[in-house]
Parts: structure tokens; C-alpha cells; sequence
């Protein structure tokens, strides 16, 4: 069972035909489309995990009574698959996100997936759907792990079932126009997460949260939300779903540490090795929101750029809040920015060497 857990193939009888595919990786936006397929395993507190599959993707049959639905409990993962110029498809760091659902896992109180079953899952899932990941330009097919309180049980406790799910999806250049900079709303009534909360779990409710600042951020005519820690409301989190970097005037880069309370990314993971490999200094610590004002107004900061896996790399212009705005530098993106940018995307792309083998190939 759990030990050696193994997805076994059943093809679906129903695939989009080549036409329906090709009209769908002409054009995937993202999140809309799903390939033909989907992993599904289930896990019970008495048989472990077990009938793992990669089946037809289809509608899930859940009881109203189903855990999930009133108490959260789930999990879930975010990551790509890449057609490099050879045609042969890859996955950049999937061991990072497995060990990063296991600790999601923990916190949750859901039951860990081993890493070989959760690399096994996907690298099945991949193969059979190999069609779908797209080609060109910054496509690629993003895959979504999942994992959730399954039993049909009222009560309030950790899941006795529990339900583990890989579904995929095209996506389509993020930007469609070029690399867009944003605008960031700074959300002083709304935090994200509190110490000894959430916060540095993959976990439904730390999105539910933040809904309601984006959406400020919305009507603001920003991007994006950022947040403030909890106790002090001085210091920079992160985005809702993006982590942050700041670049000085002496060249110098920034991140916030990892302060239990925020996610961390695999991407800014990444870039910690890329900045140095690129020949910069960077350190993890804490920057509080007065640095980024005063930062940007007196040009000391020169960059900021979020990063994540859906947007990889992105230069925000500014920083707005409830009495003011202060834009970073000229507001398009900076030299350090285009440079970590490109590094990343070569590496994820095929187009350049994997110093640090983060490619898996499928
Ligand atoms: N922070 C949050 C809150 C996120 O949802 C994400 C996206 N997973 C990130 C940061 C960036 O993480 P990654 O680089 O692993 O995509």
C-alpha cells in the first residue's frame, strides 16, 4: 500500500479529438481547459493509501456531508511542465513542491502522500497527456496536486477519508503583450496570516482570506494585494500569491525571510541560487513597509519584482495605499528583474544548462 503506492493507467475512452486539442493550445488562457486525464488515490485511517489511478478527468461525486465543504481541510500544489526544443517535456523542481505538500500535509492534519507517489503520480499523469502541454513561447501545461477531507462526517476532526488529485491544465504566456509591471495595493485593514497559523501552508483557506483585500486591490486599479505581518503591521509578507524581491542601489537584493507566516516559494527558493549565480548579494530578512516607501521615493530602492510560478518573474511599478502612491524607479521592470527573469525562464525552457538540476524529464 502506501509504501510502494503505484498509479495504475486506465486510458479514457473519451479524448478531445486532435481538432478540439489543437483549437484549445491555440489559444489556453489559464486554468479554463483540462487535459483528458486526472491521478486520483484515495487514503482511509484504516487501509492507508490506496486505489491510485490515472483515470478519465471528470466530475468528482462527493456527499454534501463531505469534510471538506464545511471545515477546509485541503491542500494543494502549483507547478509546470515545460516543452523544451527537442520536444521532450520536463518538470523544474517537482521534488520541492512534494516536500512542500508534505508540510502542507502536516499542518492540515491530512495524511502525507509519499514524495515517490506524488512524483509518480505526476510524471504518469504528464506522459499519458503529453500532448497537451503546449508549445511556444511561454506556455506550458500547469498541474495542479490536490488533496482534501473526503469522509461524509460532520464532525469536526481530521478526515478518516481522504482524497489525493492531480488534475492539468494548458496555459497560455502570462503576459500575452509582453512583461506587464504591476500596481500593488498595500492592505492595512487585512492581514493573511498569523504566527502559528497557516500562513506557510498551501492551504484553501489563506486564499478564501485574502479574496477580500484582492478585490480591494481591484478597486484600487492594482494587481495585486500585499500584507503586512499581523502582530507589529509593519513588516512585508508577501502577495496573495506571489513572493517578493527588492533590489537596491548598491546592487544589493532582498527577500523576506521565512517567517513561519509566509509561503515559501519555490521560485524565490530559485532565485536565491540565480542572484548569486548572476554574481549579486542577496539576503533573507526582514524589510518593513516604511523601507519600501521611503526606499522607492529616495531611489535607494531601484527594483521590486514578485515571483511565483504562474507569473515567474514580475516587475511591479508601484505601490499604492489608503493616502498615497510611490512608484519604483521609471516603473518598468529593471535591469537585475529582466536578468533573473531570463536565467530562470532559459533553465525552465531547455534553452540554457541546469547548474543546479532542477529539470526532470518526463
Ligand atoms: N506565495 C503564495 C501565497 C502563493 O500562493 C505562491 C504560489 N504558489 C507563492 C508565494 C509562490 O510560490 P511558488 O514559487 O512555489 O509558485
Amino acid at each position: 500500500m502506501s509504501a510502494d503506492l503505484q498509479f495504475t493507467v486506465e486510458p479514457t475512452t473519451q479524448p478531445a479529438s486532435d481538432d478540439q486539442r489543437a483549437a484549445i493550445l491555440a489559444n489556453p488562457g489559464f486554468g479554463q481547459h483540462f487535459s483528458d486525464h486526472m491521478a486520483i488515490a484515495t487514503w482511509t485511517k484504516e487501509n492507508g493509501w490506496h486505489d491510485a489511478r490515472i483515470t478519465a478527468f471528470g466530475p468528482l461525486e462527493l456527499s454534501p456531508a463531505t469534510a471538506v465543504f464545511h471545515y477546509a481541510q485541503t491542500i494543494f500544489e502549483g507547478m509546470k511542465a515545460y516543452r523544451h526544443p527537442d520536444d521532450s517535456i520536463h518538470t523544474f523542481r517537482p521534488e520541492a513542491n512534494a516536500a512542500r505538500f508534505a508540510r502542507s500535509a502536516r499542518r492540515l492534519a491530512l495524511p502525507e502522500l509519499p514524495e515517490d507517489a506524488f512524483l509518480d503520480s505526476l510524471r504518469r499523469l504528464i506522459e499519458i497527456d503529453r500532448a497537451w502541454v503546449p508549445s511556444g513561447g511561454e506556455t506550458s501545461l500547469y498541474l495542479r496536486p490536490f488533496m482534501f477531507g473526503s469522509d461524509p462526517f460532520l464532525g469536526v476532526r481530521p478526515s478518516a477519508q481522504v482524497t489525493y488529485c492531480v488534475i492539468a491544465s494548458p496555459a497560455g504566456s502570462y503576459f500575452a503583450k509582453g512583461v506587464k509591471p504591476v500596481r500593488i495595493w498595500l492592505s492595512e485593514e487585512y492581514t493573511r496570516a498569523a504566527p502559528g497559523g497557516t500562513g506557510a501552508a498551501k492551504t484553501g483557506g489563506n486564499y478564501a482570506a485574502s479574496l477580500l483585500a484582492q478585490a480591494e486591490a481591484a478597486e484600487q486599479g492594482c494587481d495585486q494585494v500585499a500584507f503586512l505581518d499581523a502582530i507589529e503591521r509593519k513588516w512585508i509578507e508577501e502577495l496573495g500569491g506571489m513572493n517578493l524581491y527588492f533590489v537596491f542601489d548598491d546592487n544589493s537584493v532582498v527577500t523576506p525571510e521565512l517567517s513561519g507566516t509566509i509561503l515559501e516559494g519555490v521560485t524565490r527558493d530559485s532565485i536565491l541560487k540565480l542572484v548569486t549565480d548572476l554574481g549579486y548579494h542577496v539576503t533573507e530578512r526582514r524589510i518593513s513597509i516604511d523601507e519600501w516607501r521611503d526606499g522607492a521615493a529616495s531611489g535607494r530602492i531601484r527594483e521590486v519584482f514578485a515571483c511565483g510560478t504562474a507569473a515567474v518573474i514580475t516587475p511591479v511599478a508601484s505601490l499604492k495605499w489608503h493616502d498615497g502612491e510611490v512608484q519604483v524607479a521609471d516603473g518598468e521592470a529593471g535591469q537585475i528583474t529582466s536578468a533573473v527573469r531570463s536565467a530562470l525562464l532559459d533553465v525552465q525552457y531547455g534553452r540554457a544548462a541546469d547548474p543546479h538540476g532542477w529539470m526532470t524529464r518526463i
